[in-house]
């Protein structure tokens, strides 16, 4: 066998958005790119903040010297200040560089996050529908994913089943807010809730049990919703997130980690995370982007045309028969199935040239992922094959 047999397995077993991009590029040499309606990649359709391109020419240039060498494994200081002044607004929480460290993306930083805390064996709690590569991250360090579904109403937190699954093997719990794949957004009372759990099983297992919230949408929400931070609810929490989403910079890989000065061993655990990111190889986030991002804290992409593909989406799918949660944040819906099989409806909707992901891929069957990143154009031209969609699935 020429590769791992684990590798091998998760090749052949695991990406249903990868499918559906080979799938896409057939239907397009098949009937034309304007005819295939593509909603199952998060790649932002919009491009960065306007500050970013002039940060960004000024930088060139001066190009002052040493712009491009090594530097300390955490990331340059003036950025982790940047970072933290932010975090401590929003937090209310004294938040301080030497809490921040630069990473290559939120993938980058819940990859240092999760080989920093897991011992081998130990069980990391996910919420489902969940993003998908949690399991893979989790699998990386050596612990097991376990799996805990969220209301399937709402979509928000069971506090109740997140408690019934801790164990005395439990090292953490990764949560999302806005959610990929819902939406939603988890509001401060459920936050408040969730904390008081955590810290009556810490009492009772006398061991910290980390919560990480992994939010790269957290500048996504709308209608005015105000996504609350985490901090001040959870002590022994992180926060991994990137720029991603809200500067609409995925290729340039930067994020960064961010821990709560509240948590017991905070310097151990920033130690501890600064050594993984260089040993994982990651070594430093990209230094041209750090500097960058720095000045950018406060800027984030327009979300109002995602707001109103929201919005159309929404509307003419749910007129259509489509059920779903309408959701605060982030670029994705997340009906029911109409079929009881997702993924048979999936094949259904590609007939029509539609291209969506199934909830099975994220460990929720009977639902599909729609990601409205995408032109509005091509929402609107898209809306006649979901009507002849929704008839042949037997909706109204
Ligand atoms: N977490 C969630 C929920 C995501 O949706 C994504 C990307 O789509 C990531 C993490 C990884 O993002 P990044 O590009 O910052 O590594």
């Amino acid at each position: 066998m020429a590769i791992a047999a684990k590798i091998q397995a998760c090749i052949e077993g695991s990406s249903w958005i990868r499918k559906m991009f080979e799938e896409g590029g057939r239907l397009r040499a098949i009937h034309g790119a304007e005819n295939v309606f593509d909603f199952t990649l998060g790649n932002p359709n919009v491009e960065p903040p306007r500050k970013f391109d002039e940060e960004l020419l000024a930088i060139a240039q001066s190009s002052p010297p040493g712009i491009h060498r090594y530097m300390n494994n955490a990331g340059y200081d003036d950025c982790r200040a940047a970072v933290a002044e932010l975090l401590a607004e929003k937090s209310g929480l004294e938040v301080t560089g030497s809490q921040i460290m630069m990473t290559c993306g939120a993938a980058g930083a819940l990859n240092v996050a999760l080989k920093t805390m897991l011992n081998p064996g130990e069980e990391v709690i996910i919420l489902s529908p969940y993003f998908v590569e949690y399991k893979f991250y989790i699998d990386n360090h050596g612990g097991v994913p376990v799996v805990v579904p969220t209301n399937p109403d709402t979509f928000q937190l069971d506090i109740p089943a997140i408690e019934r699954a801790i164990t005395p093997r439990t090292r953490a719990l990764i949560i999302c807010s806005p959610n990929n794949p819902t939406g939603v957004v988890y509001p401060a009372e459920s936050l408040r809730d969730l904390g008081l759990m955590i810290q009556r099983k810490e009492r009772e297992l006398e061991k910290p049990l980390y919560v990480i919230s992994d939010e790269p949408y957290a500048r996504i929400a709308y209608d005015g919703v105000v996504v609350p931070n985490l901090f001040p609810y959870v002590d022994n929490s992180l926060i991994v997130t990137s720029h991603s989403k809200d500067l609409a910079l995925p290729g340039e890989r930067i994020g960064y980690l961010a821990v709560n000065p509240r948590m017991t061993h905070v310097e151990l655990f920033m130690e501890g995370a600064i050594f993984c990111n260089r040993t994982l190889g990651f070594v430093n986030a990209p230094a041209l982007m750090q500097r960058l991002v720095a000045k950018l804290q406060r800027e984030s992409v327009d979300i109002a045309p995602y707001q109103e593909k929201r919005d159309i989406l929404y509307h003419y799918l749910t007129e259509m028969g489509f059920s779903m949660v309408r959701p605060d944040g982030a670029f994705y819906l997340f009906p029911r199935s109409p079929l009881a099989d997702d993924v048979e409806f999936v094949r259904m909707a590609q007939k029509h040239q539609i291209l969506l992901v199934p909830g099975a891929g994220f460990g929720a069957p009977g639902f599909f992922r729609i990601a409205y990143c995408v032109d509005k154009a091509m929402i609107e031209r898209s809306l006649p094959a979901w009507r002849a969609l929704a008839q042949e699935a037997g909706l109204r």
